[in-house]
């Protein structure tokens, strides 16, 4: 379906979960998620019938998404669910992979394509330092198991921070000639509050500090993309801040908690939580009617209006 400026939305990404084995600075508070009551998170067979609902209005590819996908306990049942729906196409996932080691194979099993993988450093001391809790070892197990497991594609995202790992853009970019993966360094998006304005540094410091980077022509997705001599796989540049991709958005998000967001940057919610399958139908279609052509530039001073953390909506 057609939103109000003519963009085709094909594009869910769904939340099965606020909940998270990590707390990354730029993501969620360090005393973890808010809990929200079970009752007001979407059932198993609520998230079914909302994907359902979303196929019979166009939409063919969905990601799987948090908070982390893969602490959701049915989570290779839900996979497997969604895979089977009329209309989709491709089922993917976002994971810190952490857990990967464990269920790599058997998400593939599941009917998921592709995997993305969070990675913002390669060094241990600096991993444990944004993500608060974590274990770089165990993120590197997780990257080592999805290359094994034989997925199409294995991208891994770095959140690109200045004065924390543009030092390291070099060292990750490096990553595709070592694995057969994308490396996507995606600009910070001013959605907590603690970083300093040095934080928020333009993709185009990937081109400045990497210039043997050659273009890849077409983008992926909402990528811009390059490639070193002799990478396997693509260096990808994300610039939701400096160069936003309102005009070509194609996606929809919906929240653990049932809520669709038509922006991620906006405020606008429309419920689906305990609406019958043909009632999400009639919502979702007024959330596409709702996607604004644009948000509101996003910057230090002006941070997103989104009105909830990145591990609350599915990012
Ligand atoms: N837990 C999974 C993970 O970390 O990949 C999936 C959920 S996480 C919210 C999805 C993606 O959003 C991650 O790649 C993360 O780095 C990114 N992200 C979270 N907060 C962000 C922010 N403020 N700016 C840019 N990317 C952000
Ligand atoms: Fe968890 Fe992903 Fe957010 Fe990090 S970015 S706290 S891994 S949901």
């Amino acid at each position: 379906m057609r939103d109000g400026f003519g963009r085709e939305i094909t594009y869910l990404r769904l939340s099965v979960t606020d909940r998270c084995n990590l707390r990354c600075r730029y993501c969620m508070p360090e005393e973890g998620v808010s809990l929200q009551d079970h009752e007001e998170m979407l059932t198993q067979e609520e998230m079914l019938a909302a994907v359902e609902a979303a196929a019979s209005l166009g939409i063919t590819k969905l990601r799987i998404t948090g908070g982390e996908p893969l602490v959701k306990k049915n989570i290779l049942s839900i996979c497997r669910q969604c895979a089977q729906v009329e209309g989709i196409r491709e089922v993917c996932i976002t994971t810190n992979g952490l857990l990967l080691p464990q269920l790599a194979e058997p998400l593939r099993d599941a009917g998921v394509s592709r995997v993305n993988i969070s990675l913002d450093t390669l060094d241990g001391e600096k991993y444990r330092r944004i993500t608060r809790v974590g274990e770089l070892p165990q993120a590197l197990a997780g990257i080592e198991a999805a290359l094994k497991a034989g997925f199409e594609k294995v991208k891994l995202n770095v959140v690109l921070i200045g004065g924390f790992n543009d030092d390291e853009i070099p060292a990750l970019a490096e990553l595709t000639r070592r694995w057969p993966v994308d490396v996507r360094f995606i600009e910070l998006m001013p959605m907590t509050e603690g970083f300093p304005q040095s934080a928020f540094i333009p993709c185009t410091a990937v081109l400045e500090r990497l210039p043997e980077l050659e273009p890849v022509s077409g983008r992926g997705g909402t990528a811009r993309l390059y490639r070193l001599p002799g990478g396997m796989g693509n260096v990808g540049l994300i610039s939701p801040v400096s160069d936003h991709f309102c005009a070509s958005c194609d996606r929809l998000r919906l929240t653990a908690d049932g809520k669709v967001k038509p922006c991620l940057h906006a405020e606008t919610e429309l419920s689906l939580k305990g609406l019958s399958r043909e009632e999400m139908v009639q919502q979702l279609r007024a959330a596409i009617l709702a996607k604004p052509r644009c948000h509101e530039p996003l910057s230090h001073a002006q941070p997103s209006r989104a009105g909830r953390d990145m591990n609350q909506i599915g990012g």
